[in-house]
């Protein structure tokens, strides 16, 4: 039915992967291509391995707009998925741009040099993208992705009127190290350690990092403390909701990982900006002058999320806590995914984490090529019908829950 080109090779692109492969009826041509080729190579082999699946790979460097052009020109796929880093998604769209092709990524886009977390870059592209005719499927993971599309179904089946939205997300897994991130070190710190947001009538409110916590209940799981953050689905979801008066973003951490955290701050290590260091010289005739960024070497001695799943057991919780009218009436609702890592792990080698984003990545190109979602512009999931993506959810390894008028705590 389609040809798809997976950009990146690393956790979530390994669990995408798996599922195209899973879905053959869907996903007849598959590529997938990265900056490092041999991981590339290494997963092919795999799903041939496991599933039969002929893969292609690619060497590609998705910073630059003329290597991506050249490759989208030689496989002319029908979609682009992009699981390679948020700092890629305009080359990425750049290029489909330029050779009609269909896109979907994950998280919007950031600039290296600034933690700035929103849409407006990429919805700059919707003109450029309805007037070719193309769809672009903007933050397609779990959250942002599978959270948005369970308030699109709530709107849709259980409220005339969305007025209270609280996103949760809590990882009650134990991976036995130290300190290590679920998804790429970098990118997850810079987001963490950012000020809080959230919108409550009209406006948004700023909060310092962390400053506002306290102890949710999960179901299977129990209480765990959960810390407002900032989330990029917030600012679409009220857009497209706008009787939402409040929408907050929770999620759970150990108090052994925020102490880490801490330290990482406090040492400097958490910078995004360039620092000069001194490093020997290959010849030994002295020292050379070297630019890092301290938050990229950090990344480069943290555990490779990828590595983390052989051992990781418990489970990860991800919903929304809704509460709104219904013909006239205050009512609650609760819908939410629970994922077990080891599951997960034995499924594709991967981690919950890796797991929970992967799946809807899959499940969202396979909205599109099966016609469900092909709508030209630039879209946010929320923006298509979420009866089939639901649907699907239950299908390949994503079952939601539904609790209706219970206590959201919140
Ligand atoms: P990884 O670091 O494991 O993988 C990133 C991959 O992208 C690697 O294969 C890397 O190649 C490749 N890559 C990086 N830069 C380039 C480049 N310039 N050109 C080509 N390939 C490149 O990250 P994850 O798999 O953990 O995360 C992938 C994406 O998923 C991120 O954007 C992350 O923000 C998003 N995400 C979204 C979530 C959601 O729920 N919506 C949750 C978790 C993650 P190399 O091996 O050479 O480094």
């Amino acid at each position: 039915m389609g040809r798809v080109l997976i950009i990146g090779a690393g956790g979530v692109a390994t669990v995408a992967a798996h599922k195209v492969a899973q879905n053959p009826e869907v996903f007849t041509e598959v590529m997938i291509a990265s900056r490092t080729k041999s991981k590339c190579d290494k997963l092919a082999q795999v799903l041939n391995e496991k599933y039969g699946t002929q893969v292609q790979t690619a060497q590609v460097d998705a910073d630059k707009v003329d290597e991506l052009i050249t490759l989208f020109s030689s496989y002319k796929p029908d979609m682009v998925i992009n699981l390679a880093l948020p700092y890629q998604d305009l080359t990425i769209m750049d290029a489909c741009l330029a050779t009609g092709c269909n896109y979907m990524d994950t998280a919007n886009y950031e600039p290296k040099d600034e933690a700035h977390f929103e849409y407006s870059w990429q919805w700059a592209y919707r003109e450029r993208f309805e007037k070719a005719g193309l769809t672009a499927i903007l933050g397609c993971g779990f959250d942002p992705g599978v959270t948005s599309i369970f308030t699109a179904y709530a709107a849709k089946h259980h409220f005339d009127e969305i007025q209270y939205l609280d996103i949760v997300d809590c990882n009650a897994g134990n991976h036995h190290k130290a300190f290590a991130t679920n998804f790429n070190p970098e990118i997850n710190i810079r987001e963490i350690t950012q000020k809080g947001l959230y919108y409550e009538n009209g406006k948004y409110i700023e909060t310092e990092p962390m400053e506002i916590h306290k102890p949710l209940n999960y179901p299977n799981i129990g209480p765990k403390e959960s810390y407002l953050l900032h989330h990029e689905e917030i600012e679409s979801l009220v857009i497209n909701y706008p009787t939402i008066k409040r929408a907050r973003f929770w999620m759970t951490f150990g108090q052994q990982y925020l102490t880490y955290l801490d330290v990482i701050q406090n040492i400097g290590m958490a910078r995004i900006d360039e620092i000069e260091y001194k490093a020997p010289k290959a010849d030994g005739s002295g020292d050379a002058v070297v630019k890092i960024v301290p938050l990229q070497f950090l990344k480069a001695v943290l555990p490779n999320p990828q590595d983390l799943g052989n051992n990781y057991d418990g489970e990860t919780s991800i919903g929304c806590r809704i509460r709104g009218l219904k013909g006239g009436e205050e009512h609650t609702y609760y819908v939410y995914n629970n994922c077990s890592h080891q599951a997960a792990f034995e499924e594709t080698g991967m981690q919950g984490v890796s797991y929970t984003t992967g799946v809807p990545a899959m499940i969202g190109a396979m909205m599109f090529l099966t016609g469900k979602w092909c709508k030209p512009g630039v879209h946010n999931v929320e923006e298509f019908d979420p009866d089939p993506f639901m649907e699907q959810l239950n299908k390949q390894g994503l079952p939601w829950y539904e609790i209706f008028d219970g206590d959201l705590e919140l």
